[in-house]
Formats: structure tokens, C-alpha cells, sequence
């Protein structure tokens, strides 16, 4: 392992961090290391160790070799949103929106906490695996967002594919105002809008928040460190994530637990067998196969950072590609990333119809997971003299791709052909009996 932890300082949506330690300055594990303005979350050291460098953009630690269990305490707050300030908590699914802000909103007593244990992104298991293995700790991370938000009622909203994992939750829950729901096997059920969607029967437009609905969504992993924070006034300063891939351990999947934010990507890969053969696979991505990007060995692992995949080299085909962008998958950049590794030449780009354009350029799905159609969309592509189609699309949509892309005679790429190809997982395509719902 790496001596160094390179803590980012913009790990989350708002504000950069402001560095409170300096150069030379010995640090113990959870001492805050960097403040705030506005909307943000504190940082918080992983290791015990002393600051080697502060820059703009990091704060680098020299871990000690020997590291300590224990951690510095933080302050506990006159609220619970408070503490969970304290303890630089943000949405650890990915979105790394401040969890203090959510914990801020009011449901008047008659609200929902709605948890997303939907795991959305194919081969990541650290949510499930957590949820096994501290379902007491999930619930009462949900108790204390419901008493926090003065919600009614709380929902775990996992998909149907995890029975076991439904019934350990079923078996545990001992307050009646909780229940569990079963979501459909598609992708993107973990989208914060189909959530509210499938559990309250309540379509969110674009631009509305699940506050909306009466209703705060909040992430599995998330709920734990809620818990932490309040009963044993712990620090975000540990991560779980999956690591999977072209790896020398094959066709598994390794649930990494307590990694210090800040680990190098590159240990993560070595503690998890190695990469298969160097300089021969195709690329490292932090995330998931959907909404995951391109990364390297040096890079940290972040707050919101899920899985890291390793895929094998990427199939070439030179061929005139059309790309057609989702709102929950990769976006344009992304798309044109991968057909560059592939050395085609991207000659049309169309959005799903609807994607919407919101804040900043950021598409929205109005209504996610149910498709509009996509003929039009690949008629528009030929036009563009695409011989082949890359896609990002959800389940629902890239089955209807499929139902017309070989009538035109365009072969059709998913974006994450690739990482599922080097795991010999299914690829998304067609739809099975009963998926849909
Ligand atoms: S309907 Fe379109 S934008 Fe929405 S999730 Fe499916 S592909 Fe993406």
C-alpha cells in the first residue's frame, strides 16, 4: 500500500474545501482537516499520519505505519443534521450532495424517508453486502433520518432480485411506520426520482426535488454513516466499494470495507489480485458501468467513490459510429471517450427524447427507465451516415433500440458491453419476461 493519502478537496456538490492544516503538521485519524463555506461538508483525515503537501486541489498525508482503531470524536450537534455535519456526511451513492441539507427539510410529520438500496449499477455489491452484514445499523440510520426529518413513514427500496436481502431487512424491522418495497430488475430504478416514483406512485418533472412528493431520499451507505455519526460521533472518513475486473482473480468481485478516502486506486487494484495483463487491458474506471469515469492507478479514491472496475482492452471497429446519450448513463463525453477507444469516428450524436436539458446542461429523464421510443432517434443517426450505434441507455430503452437497430442494419454497442464482456456478465439488451412492470 501507498504511504499517501491524497484527500480531494472538492469531493462534494457546493463548495470547495478550505485546508485548516498546514505542511509538517502531524494529524490523527478523523482530525478535521478542511472547512467550509455555504453549501459543502467538512473533511475529515483517514489515517493518522503527518501533511507532506497542501495544494489547491489536495491535502496530502503521510500515513504511519502503524495506524490507530480508534478515531477523533466529533462534536456532537444540538440536532441530528447537525452531527451529521459535524461529520462531513454527503449522498455516498455518488451524488455527494451535503446530507445535512436533506436532513434539514421539514416533512410536517406525515412525510417519507425513502432508502435507496436499489444498487443500480450492474456488478457492484458493496450496498448489499452492508445491508447483510449491519442490517441493525441501516435501520437505525433510517429511524434517525425519519426523527430528523419528522417523516411518518420510512422505506427500504431495494430490487427484487435481492430476496435474501429483502427478508434479512423484513426479519429485522421492529417499528411498524417502516416497510420494504420491491423494485423491478432495471436500470435506473437508484435514479432519486424513480425511487419516489416506485414506492409513492408520484412522477417527479425534471427540475422537482423528492421533497416535492413529501418525501427525502437517502442512499444505504449513507443511512450507515447517519448512524455512525450519531452513536459514536464517527467521521466520514472510511469508504466500502467494489472492486471487479480484468483482474488475476478472474470473474470475482471484492467488497472492500473501512478504506480510508484518500487510497490510492491503484492499492485498491493490487489488494484485489492485480491487473490481468499490464498495458494490455482497456481502461480503469471509478463507478459503476453506467455513470462511472475514466480513472488511472494514481488517482484517490473520493467520498462518493462506489467501484473500481478495470475492463479488458476494448473491441476496435472503425466503422462510422452514431452515439445516443441518456440522461442516467454516460453522456456525450463519455460516449465519444469510449468510441475513441474503440478508433471510430463519431459521426452523429442524438439524446433520448427524454433527456431533458436542466441546470448547467445536465439532462434529467423525465420519466426514468420508461422508454419513448428510439426509432426516430436512429433513423436520425443513419442520416448521419452511421454505420454503428453506441449507446448509454436504460433497460427499457436499449431493448427498443434493439427491436429496430438491426432492421436498419446498425450492430449496437452499450457502453458497458465491455466491463460486463471482461465478467462474463449479460449483456443489456432485451428485456426478459417480467421484468417490466
Ligand atoms: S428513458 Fe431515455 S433518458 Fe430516460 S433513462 Fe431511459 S434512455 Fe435514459
Amino acid at each position: 500500500m501507498s504511504k499517501n493519502i491524497h484527500l480531494l478537496l472538492k469531493q462534494n456538490i457546493g463548495a470547495k474545501n478550505t485546508p485548516v492544516v498546514k505542511v509538517g503538521e502531524e494529524v490523527k485519524r478523523g482530525q478535521l482537516v478542511a472547512t467550509f463555506e455555504g453549501l459543502g461538508a467538512y473533511l475529515h483525515s483517514s489515517v493518522d499520519g503527518k501533511v507532506i503537501d497542501v495544494t489547491e486541489d489536495e491535502i496530502v498525508i503521510e500515513a504511519n505505519e502503524v495506524q490507530s482503531e480508534d478515531f477523533v470524536k466529533i462534536e456532537k450537534g444540538a440536532t441530528i443534521a447537525e452531527t451529521v455535519k459535524n461529520a462531513g456526511i454527503v449522498g455516498l451513492g455518488g451524488a455527494g450532495f451535503p446530507a445535512h441539507i436533506k436532513l434539514g427539510t421539514d416533512l410536517g410529520g406525515t412525510g417519507y424517508i425513502l432508502c435507496n438500496a436499489a444498487e443500480c449499477e450492474p456488478l457492484l455489491s458493496h450496498n448489499m453486502d452492508q445491508l447483510l452484514e449491519e442490517p441493525k445499523k441501516l435501520i437505525r440510520g433510517m429511524q434517525l433520518c425519519m426523527e430528523a426529518c419528522n417523516a411518518a413513514h420510512g422505506v427500504f427500496a431495494l430490487k427484487e432480485i435481492h430476496p435474501k436481502e429483502i427478508q434479512a431487512l423484513e426479519k429485522m424491522i421492529d417499528d411498524e411506520r417502516i416497510t420494504v418495497k420491491a423494485m423491478p430488475n432495471m436500470y435506473p430504478m437508484g435514479e432519486e426520482r424513480a425511487v419516489v416514483r416506485e414506492c409513492l406512485g408520484i412522477v417527479l418533472e425534471t427540475d422537482k426535488l423528492p421533497s416535492e412528493a413529501n418525501a427525502v431520499v437517502v442512499n444505504s451507505e449513507t443511512m450507515c454513516a447517519i448512524a455512525e455519526a450519531v452513536d459514536e460521533l464517527k467521521p466520514l472518513i472510511d469508504k466500502r466499494l467494489t472492486v471487479a475486473g480484468y483482474l488475476n482473480t478472474a470473474l470475482s468481485t471484492e467488497v472492500f470495507k473501512h478504506v480510508p478516502v484518500g487510497t490510492k486506486v491503484g492499492d485498491l487494484i493490487e489488494a484485489a489480485g492485480g491487473i490481468y495483463k499490464y498495458g494490455e487491458y482497456g481502461e480503469i474506471i471509478m463507478g459503476g458501468p453506467f455513470t462511472g469515469k475514466h480513472s488511472d492507478y494514481d488517482a484517490p479514491i473520493t467520498k462518493t467513490t462506489g467501484g473500481i472496475l478495470v475492463t479488458q482492452p476494448y473491441p476496435k471497429d472503425e466503422r462510422k459510429m452514431g452515439i445516443l446519450v441518456c440522461a442516467c448513463g454516460g453522456n456525450e463525453e463519455r460516449l465519444r471517450e469510449i468510441a475513441s477507444f474503440m478508433g471510430a469516428e463519431v459521426v452523429g450524436v442524438q439524446k433520448c427524447k427524454q433527456a431533458i436539458e436542466g441546470k448547467g446542461g445536465v439532462l434529467k429523464c423525465e420519466n426514468p427507465g420508461h422508454c419513448p421510443g428510439q426509432a426516430e432517434k436512429l433513423l436520425n443517426l443513419k442520416k448521419s451516415g452511421a454505420q454503428t450505434v453506441l449507446i448509454s441507455n436504460c433497460t427499457d430503452c436499449t431493448n427498443t433500440v434493439m427491436g429496430v437497430a438491426p432492421k436498419m442494419k446498425m450492430p449496437v454497442y452499450h457502453q458497458t458491453d465491455t466491463i460486463l464482456d471482461t465478467m462474463g456478465v449479460e449483456r443489456i439488451r432485451f428485456l426478459k419476461d417480467g421484468q417490466k412492470k
